[in-house]
């Protein structure tokens, strides 16, 4: 049984190959995939795309006027063969042929148009980054051509209509397909797009509108920023063809390794080895904090071995908050690997005084008021 191919595409035996166009793109228009991604509309489509296909044909067109169907008469199984393995498998070509698929608003693209962003990035000690730090950078980027004001002409002349596109920005060329004649368009390669010419353009710029410079600009970097975050200094960036609207220029920082404190986001880390008898006897130790200089840490008496001293608010500054974090002293304590004769005598009589302290063999899994192995273990990743 033939199928009834004018009728799917809503035309009368004697439409023209125009008319047969106008009907096929009209419903190509509601059933295409990209619009209507239903399974029915795609089974539609596939439909009135294979009558087209076959009444634009006229070899096809004559055997369907026959009372015949040339998709039958292939021996394939009618609609169902009609896929990629017929050799059109470009739906999306016959779609783009017809509708240009963004060929239709393509149109000139406009001589002037927007600068692309830009990144610098920038080296800080831990110092600077703690305080937040004003410098003067070199910036390599487009600017506005100062002779032409972005214009791209020379003098008082004027751009004018190009002439292979005629203004449309894109040529047309004609191919042949299973659809007959198809439209396609590329970008105009006079003009790049842009419809129109500069005859006598800029001596500065070339027509570019723009033109490279160094300039030194100055950047505030603010308090408590850190490894990888980006400034962003609005409308420093490239300047765009035509002198279009700058991008943003994007300042990276890159914070440099500190000889002391390590940092953690808001909290900064350090050692300090204190000697046993300083463990044992109490201690102060300054350390020279970044933001607040001099900065006295008390080890109290006794103090274990791997015990943290925590200085609440001595840490880096958030940088949208200013509130600071932490700055975290771990403890090493040092024992003498040499000892002179009158170390060993005084240690000796160290030990007579206390002579109820004996090494001890516990459990690993037991801890004890010290604090075993592993409760310290789990204290330092717990950060309790
Ligand atoms: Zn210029
Ligand atoms: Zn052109």
């Amino acid at each position: 049984m033939a199928r009834d191919y004018y009728g799917l595409l809503g035309v009368d035996k004697g439409a023209t190959d125009t008319e047969l166009k106008r009907a096929y793109r009209k419903l190509a228009r509601t059933y295409h995939p990209d619009v209507n991604p239903d399974e029915a509309a795609q089974a539609k489509f596939k439909e009135i795309t294979a009558a087209y296909e076959v009444l634009s044909d006229p070899e096809k067109r004559r055997i369907v006027d026959l009372g015949g169907d040339p998709l039958e008469s292939g021996g394939g199984n009618g609609f169902g063969g009609f896929g990629g393995a017929s050799g059109f498998g470009g739906l999306g070509d016959v779609f783009e042929a017809f509708f240009g698929g963004g060929a239709a608003s393509r149109g000139p693209t406009g001589r002037v148009r927007p600068g692309s962003d830009s990144l610098l990035r920038m080296r800080l000690d831990l110092t600077e980054c703690a305080t937040g730090v004003t410098k003067r950078v070199t910036v390599d980027t487009a600017v506005l051509c100062d002779r032409c004001q972005g214009r791209g002409t020379h003098g008082d002349s004027a751009p004018a209509t190009c002439d292979t596109c005629h203004g449309r920005g894109e040529v047309q060329s004609v191919q042949r397909s299973l659809l007959g004649q198809v439209m396609t368009s590329r970008p105009c390669p006079t003009c790049r797009g842009v419809g129109e010419v500069i005859p006598d353009p800029c001596h500065q710029c070339g027509g570019d509108g723009r033109v490279r410079a160094r300039r030194e600009i100055s950047v505030k970097i603010p308090a408590g920023v850190g490894d990888g975050m980006r400034v962003r200094l609005a409308a420093q960036g490239e300047v765009g063809p035509g002198g279009g609207p700058a991008g943003d220029l994007y300042v990276e920082v890159h914070e440099q390794p500190h000889e002391i404190f390590a940092r953690d986001g808001d909290d900064l880390h350090c050692h300090i080895s204190v000697p046993m008898v300083d463990a044992a006897l109490g201690t102060t130790v300054t350390v020279d904090a970044i933001l607040d200089g001099a900065t006295d840490i008390t080890i109290p008496a006794g103090t274990q071995p791997g015990a943290t001293i925590v200085l609440r608010g001595h840490g880096m500054p958030q940088v949208r908050t200013g509130v600071r974090g932490d700055l975290h002293a771990h403890i090493e304590v040092v024992v003498p690997e040499r000892l002179d004769n009158h170390d060993t005598e005084l240690l000796r009589k160290f030990k007579e005084h206390r002579d109820r302290e004996t090494a001890e063999v516990r459990s690993a899994n037991t801890p004890h008021s010290g604090g075993g192995l592993f409760s310290r273990l789990r204290e330092t990743f717990s950060g309790r």
